[in-house]
């Protein structure tokens, strides 16, 4: 008998921004489209940094991504014969992408989600733990530090106010590691900037 459900799993990949998780996701999502697996890429919405209709890593590596306001939508976009589903910027939706993820790959499906585990006050991210617990593999990956060159596993702010979800590259956030990482954001743009001590 053939168990189609068996072949369903959830991958997560996870880390700091700039860390290379997009990245990490196209290669994957095209490994599995030169094996010719029909591929789809979800991103929240609010996700349009650089492109309404792709998925793309600060590299300029670029994939066709479906937006949508919702995890919810997902479910109905995704096309019976789909192999891979992939979902950048998880951690931007609520907890029902959990669901979606584990419905996926009841359905058959490899899941490929990829999103910032900590926010840059270095709080677990929405939903993210949540999928870290549920997926058959996690991968977390490392940026580099722009402070010291050590592995940098956190996501400085330094721009703007205290608000959670602002989306934004370079000029708003930098990678740091755990000990040049402030969970208070530097403002470089008010008189008061300071940096930590390694920095100086
Ligand atoms: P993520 O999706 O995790 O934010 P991307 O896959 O979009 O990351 O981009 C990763 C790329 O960002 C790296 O390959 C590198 O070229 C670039 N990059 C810029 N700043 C850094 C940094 N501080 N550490 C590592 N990579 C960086
Ligand atoms: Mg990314
Ligand atoms: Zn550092």
């Amino acid at each position: 008998m053939f168990h189609r459900a068996l072949h369903g799993f959830i991958e997560v990949v996870c880390g700091s921004m700039f860390s290379g998780k997009t990245e990490e996701l196209l290669r994957r999502v095209r490994r599995a489209q030169i094996a010719r697996q029909k591929v789809q890429v979800f991103k929240p919405a609010i996700d349009i940094r650089y492109s309404q209709d792709h998925v793309q890593s600060h590299d300029s590596n670029r994939v066709a991504s479906r937006p949508v306001q919702s995890a919810r939508e997902i479910l109905d976009l995704v096309d019976d014969n789909t192999r891979v589903v992939g979902i950048d910027e998880a951690q931007f939706f609520d907890d029902a992408v959990v669901d979606v993820a584990q419905k996926l790959a009841y359905r058959g499906m490899r899941v490929i989600v990829a999103g910032l585990d900590m926010d840059f006050k270095g709080q677990p991210f929405g939903p993210m733990p949540k999928l870290l617990a549920v997926a058959e593999t996690v991968t977390k990956l490392s940026a580099v530090c722009v402070v010291c060159g050590n592995p940098a596993s956190r996501t400085q702010k330094v721009v703007g106010g205290d608000e959670r979800i602002a989306v934004g590259a370079k000029e708003m956030y930098e990678a740091r590691c755990r000990f040049c990482h402030e969970p208070d954001v530097i403002d470089r743009t008010s008189p008061s900037e300071s940096l930590p001590a390694q920095a100086q």
